[in-house]
């Protein structure tokens, strides 16, 4: 296919899964979770160009050159689009840098991985900033690959609860501190975000991040090719039974964290449980 047509039918996909889904529409205010990578630069790039009301947000995690390379790059991309960016400093707002975060936890025979403490603390801090800052909605730039996987790992692991927040729309509990995650990338393959990441030449790191302990994910990604495996086919199937995931799991009832008042179905949220851990 030739470049052109590529690019047109790209963007054509991700218009219409917005659409499809009622992902956003001109009236929300929408902060981007961007990393510095292909996806969320794309996710950024391309409602800018469908006329959202858009923002980046990136979390500085100080992952040495890694954090340096990727801030640079959405600040230099931000300021040639003309978006505004929001720059979190993780370790203002933790009081401690991840690394120091997930070295202490480690020593103290935590048995979390990397990513999992990553994923926790971002995923806290970017709904909280975004509530702060008053956007509606919370895009994020996870892919089909992605999708298909977590699928297959949730499958494996049994946790299968997980399951029912995924699809184009994040969660399933509704709650005014919860800002809506959406996925407008939800349909579109990684190696066509790729393609098109490099078509546009977005000033992107496709390098991988020094701290990912993604192991398991790493398989699952091996496995899906290995069996010659359609991620359309997973996602499509688990389409099928997505509305009764939901429908099992939507009553569960929110609290709000003891601690620091953010909504958690327990008692405590994960990350005030992390950052006791470390303190204790
Ligand atoms: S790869 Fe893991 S540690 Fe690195 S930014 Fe992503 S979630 Fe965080
Ligand atoms: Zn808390």
């Amino acid at each position: 296919m030739e470049d052109k047509q590529f690019i047109k039918n790209f963007e054509e996909q991700v218009k219409n899964t917005i659409k499809k889904y009622k992902l956003f529409d001109k009236k929300d205010k929408i902060l981007v979770a961007c990393s510095g990578g292909k996806d969320s630069t794309t996710t950024l790039y391309l409602l800018k160009k469908f006329g959202y009301n858009v923002q980046a947000g990136i979390i500085d995690l100080k992952i040495g050159k890694f954090s340096d390379i990727n801030l640079n790059n959405i600040k230099n991309f931000c300021k040639e689009k003309k978006i505004k960016i929001n720059v979190f400093d993780f370790r203002k707002e933790f009081g401690f840098s991840f690394c120091y975060i997930r070295d202490i936890l480690k020593s103290k025979n935590i048995k979390l991985n990397s990513c999992t403490i990553c994923g926790i603390l971002r995923r806290y801090l970017m709904n909280k900033l975004a509530r702060k800052l008053k956007f509606t909605k919370l895009a994020t730039g996870h892919n089909i690959d992605d999708e298909a996987q977590t699928i297959l790992m949730n499958q494996f692991k049994g946790n299968i609860k997980l399951s029912a927040k995924q699809g184009p729309i994040s969660g399933i509990l509704k709650n005014k501190k919860f800002i809506p995650r959406v996925k407008p990338l939800y349909f579109s393959k990684e190696d066509d975000i790729r393609k098109y990441s490099k078509l546009m030449n977005f000033p992107v790191n496709y390098e991988p991040c020094p701290c990912s302990t993604k192991a398991y994910r790493r398989s699952i990604r091996t496995l899906i090719p290995k069996y010659e495996i359609e991620v359309n086919n997973i996602v499509e199937s688990f389409f099928k039974i997505l509305p009764s995931l939901q429908k099992q799991y939507k009553n569960e009832k929110i609290n709000y964290c003891i601690i620091c008042s953010e909504p958690t179905p327990g008692k405590e949220c994960k990350t005030c449980q992390l950052i006791k851990k470390l303190k204790q």
